[in-house]
């Protein structure tokens, strides 16, 4: 296939000059190199390193990193489209690309807008040049463990890993699920719950520290043979009395408790990557019915209005999908109101759900030679079920905080609670 259109035409949706340029930068790079590689990562169940390799050289592991401090400067909104871009051609590229970015985008915009003392802010200033040099003269790539898989990464109680404060650091005990990176990430950026004097763990007393690859006392367990999104590399973390220099605190205490209240957006970072599978899904299929997709026959299937309809529907279910989300990205800031909230939960629903239900008809749709080990719409169909799962917005939750806000005003509560 050649070169695909954008995702959101610059025109049309009336893009930034800097939003083009990122976003045709990741779609280039995602069509002529992680396309072809992706493939052999999903069934090797490898990291894409290579693919980190290209990331790098293009200085796209900076994307969001301050300009003022070396790197690409994208804000919020500027990232998400052009992570789309990624998540058409190697799901796992852009879902573990995310992780690293969040490391920016919350130690950058986010805590910008956020408060902090004088000091607080003086220290932050001085602990994220460090950080993004990591990055921008070492290569430094990060993981984002912070599900463990009670209710924490639902945001209910707070994380059961634990940083206890010792002489210049601190030291962390616990356990990490699900972390993608896991074994190719050069520091981990850790969720933990600051132990109170009292020995009380509380969800404001969350920490953010970055614990390097080599830690002692830090080990990667446990196998990783998934459905989908299996280049992700997502097996567990263990620490085990690791200490942390308090350098490596990526946000001063209970920054990251206030962004996850004040910015809630932040979590919507998980979508570009299933957008773009649901591009991808879209795109295959079309070129399928007509008869141009790479390696098949040049058979023509489209004359059949069984196909044009399911086709119908798919446009369809992209076109409310990518107008709901590009909307809802537009709104991302510090204190939304609650009506964009509302709007963000069902813009991640619709496109963790949209990606999957849109690649089953594409399935459906293009029939059983599509389904070939040798052709991306498998890959896309599995990695696409993936993400409704991703806490702390599944597709469950999702639903749960929408009914919900939707029927009560802050405080209100019945009269037979
Ligand atoms: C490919 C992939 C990559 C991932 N990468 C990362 C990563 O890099 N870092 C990371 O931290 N995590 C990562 N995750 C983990 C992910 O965010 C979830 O934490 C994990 O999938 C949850 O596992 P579970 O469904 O067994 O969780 P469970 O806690 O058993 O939740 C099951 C479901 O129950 C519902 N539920 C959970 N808690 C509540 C609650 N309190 N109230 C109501 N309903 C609830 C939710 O809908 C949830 O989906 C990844 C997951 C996948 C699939």
């Amino acid at each position: 296939m050649n070169e695909p259109a954008p995702m959101f035409d610059p025109d049309l949706w009336d893009l930034t000059p800097e939003q083009v340029e990122l976003a045709s930068l990741c779609r280039r790079l995602g069509a002529s190199r992680f396309r072809p590689r992706a493939a052999m990562f999903d069934r090797e169940a490898r990291f894409p390193e290579e693919n980190y390799a290209d990331l790098r050289e293009h200085g796209l592991l900076g994307i969001c990193i301050p300009k003022r401090y070396g790197g690409l400067g994208a804000d919020f909104k500027t990232y998400m489209l052009a992570a789309a871009e990624i998540g058409r051609f190697c799901g796992s590229t852009a879902l573990t690309f995310n992780m690293h970015v969040c490391s920016c985008l919350w130690t950058g915009e986010l805590a910008d807008s956020l408060e902090m003392t004088r000091e607080q802010r003086r220290r932050h200033e001085r602990r994220r040049a460090r950080h993004y040099a990591r990055i921008l003269e070492e290569g430094a790539i990060y993981a984002q463990p912070f599900s463990e898989g009670g209710a924490a990464a639902a945001g209910t109680v707070p994380f059961a890993t634990t940083a206890r404060r010792r002489d210049g650091g601190w030291v962390v005990n616990g356990r990490k699920i699900f972390a993608s990176l896991a074994g190719s990430a050069d520091y981990y950026g850790v969720l933990c719950t600051q132990v109170g004097e009292d020995g009380t763990l509380k969800r404001r007393d969350t920490l953010y520290l970055a614990v390097p690859k080599d830690a002692p006392g830090f080990t990667v367990t446990g196998e990783w043979d998934p459905l989908g999104m299996r280049a992700t590399v997502s097996r567990d973390l263990v620490f085990r009395e690791v200490f942390v220099p308090e350098e490596l605190e990526l946000m001063p205490p209970g920054t990251y408790y206030q962004a996850a209240v004040r910015w809630p957006h932040m979590f919507l970072t998980l979508t570009p990557t299933y957008l773009g599978l649901a591009q991808a899904a879209y795109d295959f299929t079309v070129a399928y019915l007509r008869g141009e997709l790479p390696g098949m026959p040049p058979v023509k299937r489209r004359m059949y209005a069984t196909k044009q309809l399911a086709v119908a529907e798919m446009r369809l279910r992209l076109e409310q999908t990518k107008a709901l989300w590009f909307q809802a990205i537009s709104e991302a800031r510090v204190d939304p109101p609650k009506e964009a909230v509302l709007r963000a939960w069902a813009a991640q629903h619709a496109v963790m759900e949209g990606a999957n239900d849109i690649a089953r008809l594409a399935v459906r749709t293009c029939g059983g030679q599509a389904i070939l080990k040798r052709f991306e719409l498998e890959r896309i169909y599995r990695d696409s079920r993936c993400g409704s799962l991703m806490l702390p917005w599944t597709a469950e939750l999702c639903l749960d905080r929408l009914g919900r806000a939707c029927l009560y005003e802050e405080g209100e509560r019945d009269e037979e609670d």
